[in-house]
């Protein structure tokens, strides 16, 4: 009995969003920019968090940009009203807000929402390259990663990237953090032997080649995809055993769980 325990806990800690004592939700479901849609909130906003953490999902990711005077913003598209976020001050974005009130807001804002009242969403944290110089994006991982352990959240987070270097160089700032690649032009070997724990490919990467499913299986490292919106290919992914789901529609992938559940034979 005492190794069936053993076995479980096991699982549960291999398949979890990052290591260390919180216990992660097991439902695989990781919201795209934040809950968003349903709602109707703006994507990256801390409304859009917050949801996604009321919403018990194992993780919610973010995307990170830097500002010209070096603040980390929390934005998908490199501009932001207009404005080249890298080429622009936080005071001069910030005054413009989202469209439900919210300030423009940045990774501290952003960590902070994302530690209250949640112990189970894993914050999946993007730190995108930047468009100036490939340097400034390194650098902005450089900054991420020393405000998280200023924050000692390390515990709370993983890291993922479409640049390489970002992810290489989070890593060798610490050692144990959880990291995956998004662009998917890397094998599971390549990214085993750069200590990156995983991939978070784009599905269609993951039907063209789908022996590294096996292989990233068989080498004990993570699987998550991107970003998947319709049942048909929710359903897929996890008949496929894949850790997470990165999607826009977190209720819907509920459903295909809830449904996966009910048609397991019961013994
Ligand atoms: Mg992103």
């Amino acid at each position: 009995m005492k190794i069936l325990v053993g076995f479980a806990f096991l699982i549960i800690v291999l398949s979890s969003c990052a290591p260390g004592p919180i216990t992660f939700a097991s439902n695989k479901t990781i919201a795209h920019r934040g809950a968003w849609k349903t709602a109707d909130l703006p994507q990256n906003s801390i409304a859009s968090l917050k949801r996604a953490i009321e919403l018990k999902v194992a993780g919610s990711e973010f995307d990170v940009r830097m500002t010209k005077d070096g603040e980390l913003v929390i934005n998908h598209d490199p501009l932001y009203a207009e404005d080249t976020i890298e080429l622009t001050t936080y005071a001069e974005l910030s005054k413009h807000t989202l469209k439900n009130g919210e300030r423009l807001p940045t990774l501290k804002d952003y960590l902070k929402a994302g530690s209250r009242n949640n112990n189970q969403t894993c914050l999946v944290v993007e730190v995108k390259p930047s468009l100036v110089d490939k340097n400034q994006g390194v650098w902005a991982a450089t900054k991420t990663v020393a405000l998280i352990k200023e924050m000692k959240l390390q515990a709370r987070v993983v890291y993922i990237s479409f640049d390489y270097e970002i992810l290489k160089e989070i890593r060798h700032l610490d050692a144990f953090a959880v990291t995956q690649y998004l662009t998917g032009d890397k094998t599971p070997a390549e990214l085993k032997a750069d200590g990156v724990s995983g991939a978070d490919y784009h599905i269609s990467v993951y039907r063209e080649n789908p022996e590294w499913i096996t292989q990233l299986k068989d080498n004990e490292m993570i699987l998550n995809a991107w970003t998947v919106n319709t049942a048909e290919d929710m359903d897929w992914l996890l008949g496929q055993g894949f850790d997470f789901i990165t999607t826009d529609q977190p209720e819907l992938l509920f459903e295909r769980l809830k449904l996966l559940m009910t048609k397991r034979p019961v013994k």
